[in-house]
């Protein structure tokens, strides 16, 4: 009897996964290719294909069929795909029955639309057209809010990124964190990166990071690269993945981003191809897949060992690194010092750029903060973390699009990654001796497979806190990451000169 119940529960399962990845293409389509006046129609598309999905969710067929396969889900191991398939199906269906499907099918409009209007604030560089659509979102994320009993109204949204993490135990990481990274930022020597300003032909460049993302692991025949104003990774399949950057001709901030998103993009690549075409095929949370693009970006992306095998290639790609000695380069992408802008901050200061964006939206979303006072606030606060004024909303309010596609709850999961990527770092250390050599020689197989054999693979199949004990040993933790940034500093202090 459970057989084909169990059957019928994959055939909607895939149905719905089918509706969800139309809509991630829809949403790649909009950010590389789609024509500006496309937004309006984009918008209705995506809000029609999520509302359809949603109803398929929340629907009482699949509420038929989950309690139908509680027995086999009870009598199945914990660790089988049949009863991750069963937990992760009934999750979602609990919470998607909470929401009307008019209401997500809005909230998706309106992440649809601010976009749009996102890209058209930052060309005319004017806050105020981008404020009525975080007004309509707030509005439309405090009905959302209403749908789950709570008692503190973030930890609704934090839900939907990180399962099970609750604001308050983030609040207690993030004041853990503060005096200690504050600390660092003062303990480091300044460092000349004048190497990293100048005029790099985004041609040369483009060929540079194709051919780096090719050592990594990118593959022609299933993946791709185009340009996206913010950059970010999706993927339709594990034979499927998106990756997108945005070079800048005056630094070479888009080449860490391209990491970054390699990063996001391996893990989806590398799950189990069992799991395809269920709501496992996906990474386990945001925390999870912030920690994996932080890992190539920062612990790979910017170790010594790293650029001792790429440097070559990007003297002769940029010509103007010939006469840069490796060490002076290595110094320069390491180097800690206050900035304005979230994605090309340092290793150390980038969580206090997460810190004052998580205090802005707990204070939106309590009406604390009206959105009409949010750039003023946004600069306050980054004078007072970080010691800056933005000159202008681009490197202030508006330089993240995470405020205006409804992603309120976003923000802290960068800062966990960044904790959760050094916990799984030492552990990977530990069991592959030769990854310093490795790095060195450009062979990124056995780092590719540790991450594949204990985290990627298991997609959504265990709950993030769970994945995390598995593969870390442990809870959260920022000690790793602490030892790992007093490391790093103590270091760029000694190599001094
Ligand atoms: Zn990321």
């Amino acid at each position: 009897v459970t057989e084909p119940a169990l059957d019928r529960l994959r055939a909607l399962l895939g149905e719905i996964h089918d509706l969800h990845r139309a809509s991630w293409l829809m949403a790649w389509d909009q950010e590389t290719m789609m024509p500006p006046r496309g937004a309006l129609a984009r918008a209705q598309q995506r809000a029609t294909v999520v509302r359809l999905a949603h109803e398929r969710i929340a629907s009482d067929a699949l509420g038929a069929l989950l309690d139908e396969l509680r027995p086999l889900e009870e009598a199945s191991p914990h660790e089988s795909l049949d009863a991750a398939l069963v937990r992760v199906a009934r999750r979602d269906h609990e919470k998607a029955s909470r929401v009307p499907a008019e209401l997500q099918e809005e909230l998706t409009r309106a992440g649809s639309l601010g976009i749009a209007a996102w890209l058209e604030a930052r060309e005319r560089e004017d806050f105020d057209v981008l404020r009525p659509h975080i007004e309509r979102q707030l509005e439309l994320k405090h009905r959302y809010v209403e749908c789950f009993p709570h008692e503190d109204p973030y930890d609704v949204l934090l839900d939907d990124y990180e399962e099970g993490a609750k604001t308050a135990d983030v609040e207690r990481t993030f004041a853990g964190l503060r005096p200690e990274l504050v600390a660092l930022a003062q303990a480091v020597p300044t460092v000349d990166d004048s190497c990293l300003q100048g005029s790099f032909a985004l041609r040369s460049q483009r060929s540079f990071v194709l051919d780096l993302l090719h050592t990594l692991g990118y593959r022609d025949d299933s993946w791709r690269l185009d340009r996206a104003e913010h950059p970010f990774a999706s993927a339709l399949g594990t034979g499927d993945v998106r990756l997108t950057t945005h070079l800048h001709e005056q630094h070479l901030g888009g080449v860490f981003a391209a990491i970054h998103e390699f990063g996001h993009g391996l893990y989806e690549h590398q799950i189990d191809p069992a799991l395809a075409r269920t709501p496992l095929a996906t990474g386990a949370s945001s925390a999870l897949h912030e920690s994996q693009s932080r890992l190539w970006e920062n612990v790979v992306g910017r170790s010594r060992r790293f650029w001792t095998h790429f440097y070559p290639g990007l003297r002769r790609a940029l010509p103007q690194f010939e006469d840069v000695p490796l060490e002076t380069f290595y110094r320069a992408i390491n180097k800690v010092e206050p900035s304005l802008i979230r994605v090309d901050a340092d290793e150390v200061t980038y969580n206090l750029h997460i810190v004052l964006r998580f205090e802005l939206e707990r204070d939106l979303l309590a009406d604390r903060l009206q959105t009409s006072d949010l750039p003023e606030a946004f600069d306050a606060k980054l004078e007072e973390y970080l010691g800056l004024r933005p000159p202008d909303v681009l490197h202030g309010v508006l330089q993240d699009l995470h405020w205006a596609d409804a992603s309120f709850g976003y923000f802290p999961t960068y800062a966990l990654g960044n904790v959760v990527s050094l916990q799984i770092w030492e552990r990977a250390r530990a069991d592959l001796p030769d990854l310093d050599d490795d790095l060195e020689r450009g062979e990124f197989g056995p780092l590719r497979d540790w991450l594949r054999q204990h985290l990627h693979r298991y997609g959504r199949s265990f709950p993030p806190a769970e994945l995390l004990e598995r593969v870390a040993g442990g809870p959260l933790d920022a000690g790793p990451y602490l030892r790992y940034l007093r490391g790093k500093v103590a270091e760029l202090a000694e190599s001094r000169g």
